[in-house]
């Protein structure tokens, strides 16, 4: 067992409302009464005159008070959508937008993608009639380029605008400047109970309009002490919840979809073994890749006498409401993208979150009655490690893809671009030399005519580049599935705890020499020959639903290639070309064998090849990585064998025949004198 200490309370709100309905029943009853129910429906009429009075208007509301699903309806009740206008709602996660497009497709009775649809990337749910569009931040930002003054939408609520992720923030400045010159367009900024002010800032002073909460107290519990290993620790406090606690969900909080399966698993496990022990337990994920008619099962009631315990990323802290929780487990965690702009190297981390998520998280335990929030870490851990804010993704990613975008709007000066926070100087300059070097952009900083093509692309500029570069080296049939499945990757590969031995060999069966992405290749290239099969996957310990959207993603991006005026062709198995394809989009992740292990070329940083990696024991002396994911160490995922040479052919502006020599091959003559360079 774990030891909690009860410490703090999370104040609720005097008088609470009535909890909103929650037997299966009363929700059938009329889905009416339940928008009825909801805390921004007495402020209907306010809101609608509000927003008919100002162009930009901030809202703030409790999670759960109907912002998301509701707001949009009532524009569309009340005439926004005549004359062919649309609304677009951007929401920072795809499940998110997926999930509330059907809510409220629902609510409306209407069929998902008619006149309410979703639209995230490679995945569009939408049709000529859809008026409400709920969408990616991303993909907003993406309709800039076919429509740069949104002029088909009457109304754009950015949701959700408290999570400031990069594409949000960069949307502010966007919106905010059509708006000067659209007065007949609506601005909407939706966030949780934070950062209000400053958007109100940001917009000149726009006013705030509160949707008054629902919130009932929780009890904030945390560990005596600190817990070594997070997943058991989780396992066995939902257990004793389970079993020591009255009726009511749970909530869990981890920080991706490999924890959150092992952790369901851990959990079915033992509720198998504890068997009629204790009362029935369901185990429900929900995380970004999860299929659509999995996600909606954390959204139907719990049946009575059973008890519901959802695993969730961060998704569950603003995004999606699940009726029913009373029980918040929290381990302070969360997976965060890091950037250094002086090396140029971005990873994956998880990271202790901050205290303003902490409380949201808790406060998901207080929204029909009151609740318990048990933390994972100590009280001490709290006031003392624990940030008070996320810091915005704008300042800790690389921006390759924002300014590839930005460029192609026609927006040159960068440093001066109206942002919310301005991104860290270092990573503006890193992001431009980085798309010089991929060739996006010319010396003077304009766009060039690759750059162009690539911005056409909605992947990363390096998955562009190696698109692009497909047709040089005649290849492209292999390298829009090697896209593909790099966009869907470390969820291709099965490995049931019961079947570990099976499973490895499996995977190892499709290694071929040159490395992980032509793994990648082989896989899917048997696939295809099986037609496709889901036995074959099967068979193979290969994951069916990943391999069906690596097919969709792959379908999309062949749609594409005419546009950037690439033609279809195959190597014929002739793999170096597949090779110098991805080396000329990725010349810039690439790391070296030295006497001490692996360094990346340019920053001499010391990194690790991963250990699922089929080149793990090879060991060759040149490769390129796809991604850098820091958890013990820096690993390498996917990485690929190449030949220093190469880096000569597809990128001689950034690489120097010197640079590139072998200090082990030949020793270096003792310097005499000063070169060229350092006499200047
Ligand atoms: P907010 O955006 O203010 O956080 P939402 O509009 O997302 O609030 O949620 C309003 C209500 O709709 C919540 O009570 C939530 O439980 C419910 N809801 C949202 N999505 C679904 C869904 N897919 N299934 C069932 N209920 C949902
Ligand atoms: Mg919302």
């Amino acid at each position: 067992t774990i030891e909690f200490v009860r410490a703090t309370q999370l104040q609720g709100d005097e008088e609470p409302l009535a909890p909103p309905p929650q037997t299966q029943a009363q929700q059938k009853e009329s889905i009416q009464a339940v928008r009825q129910s909801l805390p921004v429906f007495p402020f209907r009429e306010e809101l609608l005159a509000a927003i008919a009075n100002h162009q930009v208007l901030i809202i703030e509301g409790e999670t759960g008070s109907g912002k998301t699903t509701q707001i949009p309806q009532y524009l569309f009740e009340e005439g926004y959508t005549q004359k062919g206008m649309k609304i677009a709602c951007t929401q920072p996660r795809r499940v998110a937008a997926m999930s509330v497009a059907a809510r409220v497709a629902r609510e409306m009775g209407v069929k998902l993608g008619n006149e309410v649809g979703y639209s995230i990337r490679f995945e569009d749910c939408t049709s000529e009639r859809t008026v409400l569009r709920y969408m990616t931040d991303g993909m907003l930002l993406r309709e800039f380029l076919s429509e740069p003054d949104l002029a088909s939408y009457s109304v754009v609520m950015v949701d959700e605008a408290h999570e400031r992720t990069l594409h949000t923030d960069i949307l502010f400045g966007l919106i905010k400047d059509v708006a000067r010159f659209r007065p007949e367009l609506k601005v909407l900024v939706a966030s949780a109970t934070l950062d209000t002010a400053r958007f109100s800032t940001f917009f000149d002073d726009a006013p705030v309009f509160r949707i008054p909460g629902r919130r009932f107290p929780v009890d904030i519990f945390y560990t005596k002490a600190p817990e070594a290993d997070y997943l058991e620790a989780c396992v066995v406090s939902v257990l004793q919840i389970h079993v020591t606690q009255p009726t009511g969900d749970i909530l869990v909080f981890l920080t991706g979809q490999e924890e959150i399966e092992a952790a369901c698993e851990m959990l079915q496990d033992r509720c198998r073994r504890l068997g009629s022990k204790i009362r029935e337990l369901l185990v429900l994920p929900i995380y970004a890749n999860l299929p659509s008619d999995m996600q909606a099962r954390i959204f139907q009631p719990t049946p009575p006498g059973a008890r519901k315990v959802v695993v969730a990323t961060n998704i569950a802290e603003t995004s999606l409401t699940i009726e029913g929780i009373i029980y918040v487990l929290d381990p302070g965690f969360c997976k965060q993208k890091s950037y250094n702009p002086r090396t140029g190297m971005e990873s994956l981390t998880v990271t202790p979150c901050s205290k303003a998520s902490a409380n949201q998280r808790a406060g998901r335990a207080g929204r029909v009655a009151a609740g318990k929030c048990f933390r994972l870490y100590t009280a001490w851990a709290y006031q003392h490690e624990l940030e008070e804010t996320t810091v915005p993704e704008i300042q800790r990613t690389s921006l390759g893809n924002v300014v590839l975008l930005l460029k192609s709007l026609g927006i040159h000066d960068l440093m001066h671009f109206d942002f919310l926070d301005p991104p860290p100087y270092e990573t503006l300059l890193l992001a431009l030399e980085q798309l010089y070097a991929l060739g996006a952009l010319n010396h003077l900083g304009e766009l060039t005519t690759s750059g162009r093509k690539m911005a056409e692309l909605p992947v990363d500029p390096m998955l562009s580049k190696m698109i692009l570069a497909s047709e040089k080296y005649s290849c492209s049939e292999e390298i829009l599935t090697v896209a593909a499945m790099l966009s869907v990757n470390n969820s291709i590969f099965y490995r049931p705890k019961d079947k570990v031995v099976h499973a490895d060999n499996a995977r190892v069966n499709f290694f071929l020499p040159g490395g992980d992405h032509l793994v990648l290749l082989n896989v899917y290239t048997q696939w295809a020959e099986s037609g496709y099969s889901s036995q074959w996957c099967y068979e193979n310990f290969v994951q069916f639903r990943s391999m069906r959207r690596a097919r969709d993603v792959r379908e999309q991006l062949e749609g594409l290639l005419e546009r950037v005026e690439v033609g279809l062709s195959s190597c014929q198995g002739d793999y170096i070309r597949v090779r110098k394809a991805i080396t000329a989009g990725y010349f810039y992740h690439t790391a070296r064998l030295t006497r001490s292990g692996y360094r990346t070329v340019k920053q001499q940083q010391t990194v690790f090849i991963h250990p699922n990696s089929s080149l793990f024991e090879e060991q060759p002396r040149w490769l390129l990585y796809h991604e850098l994911v820091l958890t013990t160490k820096e690993f390498m995922r996917q990485v690929l064998e190449i030949e220093s040479s190469w880096l000569l052919e597809v990128a001689p502006h950034y690489y120097k025949a010197k640079e590139l020599e072998d200090p082990h091959a030949k020793k270096m003559p003792k310097k005499i004198g000063k070169t060229r360079e350092e006499l200047g």
